[in-house]
Order: structure tokens, then C-alpha cells, then sequence
């Protein structure tokens, strides 16, 4: 595994879904996507997710509340 840049995360914003989603997704996963990011948790995992590799991968934090760890699990085909 390479040696990466790591980007500290100190002060998360969520990103802005509408309510209805909020909800459903609530119900889904039994935690508050918003409350989540605010303290600076994962969706997934619920370990801190303060440390991301990079701005692209700070965004998707905010928009999914998943850590980088998570990432990478769920979202390796991606990159
Ligand atoms: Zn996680």
C-alpha cells in the first residue's frame, strides 16, 4: 500500500438533502446522516472519520457521511 496525502477534516458540513430523503434514510439506518457528519462520525461504521485523502473524498463525507475507510470498501470501483 502507498504512502498518501491525508487532509484532516476539523470542521464537517453536511451537505443539504431534502427532508423526505433525510427521513428515509433515518429509517434505514437508524442514525441522523446530519447529527453524523456534525461529530464528525461514519454512516457506516461509526468509528470518527476525521482523515480523508483528499477533497474529492472530504465532499463524499459530507454528502454520504462515510469514512475514508468506507470509501474505499463500498466505493472502490469508483476511483
Ligand atoms: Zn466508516
Amino acid at each position: 500500500m502507498s504512502k498518501r496525502n491525508i487532509i484532516e477534516l476539523l470542521d464537517p458540513a453536511p451537505t443539504r438533502k431534502d427532508s423526505k430523503h433525510e427521513y428515509l434514510l433515518e429509517r434505514a439506518t437508524g442514525k441522523n446522516r446530519r447529527q453524523m457528519i456534525r461529530a464528525s462520525k461514519c454512516m457506516s461504521c461509526d468509528n470518527t472519520a476525521t482523515l480523508f485523502r483528499d477533497a474529492a473524498s472530504i465532499r463524499e463525507y459530507q454528502n454520504s457521511g462515510f469514512c475514508q475507510y468506507c470509501q474505499d470498501m463500498y466505493f472502490e470501483d469508483a476511483y
